[in-house]
């Protein structure tokens, strides 16, 4: 067997996603805010889709500042007519779209207990969570098609693989149908030059979870849990959704991509 030769996966400069174009959901906090400022050193053009218009622009003019492109979009992904427009001003802005990080989620604290929790949550978190990533793919896909091709992210959780005894009964749900969805969408395009790919963090250092562990208590429940005996830093997820995003991972497709400290490889947590 003669082997291939080896290509350089990065662009001219070194760059892993020089000329590319990504939108991030959810880009004006958290994972998405570090994976935008880290996709645009990198070298994409960075659509930053957000529905907090300040945090957005935020982080679209941080980027610019740094040298970089960027493009804010105000989108709701729980609505389709603003999924579509995000797709749209993304084509319109810097020509085609190659990368899709289907990454904005809620976890609102009404959310408990199968029993406690409220329809009202249950249907909020699966119209952001699920509906939102069902969206942006609806939109998105025929765009990276028009592209040739291209790289969907989509954030599931480690609560995707495992149940959690604290429960959040919709955020679980939402994740789970986010993992089995992107399943089939990697299968469905696997020869169109699509890969798609679930990213599952564990607990994050990020406002998403900052309610949550402002408690002492409640955050040392989770952190005896994990392996690792910490949370993660969003940098660190945001260097895995890089990696997703580019060609380095060209045979990676379809995963259920664990960025969670050991917690799902564990059975007994080392003291
Ligand atoms: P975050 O709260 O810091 O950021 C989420 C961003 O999404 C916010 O800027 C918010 O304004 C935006 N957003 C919320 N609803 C939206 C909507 N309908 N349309 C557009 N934007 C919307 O959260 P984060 O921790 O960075 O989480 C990002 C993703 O990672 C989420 O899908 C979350 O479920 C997932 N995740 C987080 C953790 C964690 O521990 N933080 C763990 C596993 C998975």
């Amino acid at each position: 067997m003669t082997r291939p030769k080896r290509a350089s996966l990065r662009g001219g400069n070194g760059r892993r996603l020089q000329d590319k174009v990504a939108l991030i959901t959810g880009a004006g906090s958290g994972i998405g805010r570090e994976t935008a400022l880290l996709f645009a050193r990198e070298g994409a053009s960075v659509v930053v889709a957000e529905m907090n218009e300040e945090a957005g622009r935020k982080v679209a003019s941080e980027i610019e500042r740094a040298g970089g492109a960027a493009h804010f979009v105000r989108a709701d992904v729980s609505k389709a007519a603003d999924a579509r427009a995000m797709v749209e001003a993304a084509e319109k802005a810097f020509g085609n779209l190659h990368v899709l990080f289907n990454n904005a989620g809620i976890f609102p604290d009404a959310d408990g207990s199968v029993i406690e929790t409220d329809e009202e949550t249950f249907d909020l978190v699966i119209r952001v969570n699920l509906k939102g990533v069902f969206l942006g793919c609806k939109y998105g896909l025929p765009a990276l098609l028009r592209a040739g091709g291209g790289s969907v992210i989509n954030t599931a959780s480690f609560v995707a693989l495992m149940g959690s005894a604290t429960s959040q009964v919709a955020y679980t749900a939402s994740k789970g149908g986010v993992l089995a969805m992107t399943r089939e969408i990697a299968v469905e395009f696997a020869r169109k030059g699509i890969r798609a790919n679930a990213l599952c963090p564990g607990p994050v250092e990020t406002p998403l979870l900052a309610k949550l562990f402002a408690d002492p208590a409640r955050k040392q429940r989770r952190l005896v849990h994990i392996p690792m005996g910490r949370l993660a830093r969003p940098e660190e997820v945001a260097r895995a959704a890089l990696f997703l995003a580019s060609d380095e991972s060209s045979y990676v497709n379809g995963a259920a991509f664990t960025v969670d400290g050991a917690i799902t490889a564990a059975y007994v947590t080392p003291e």
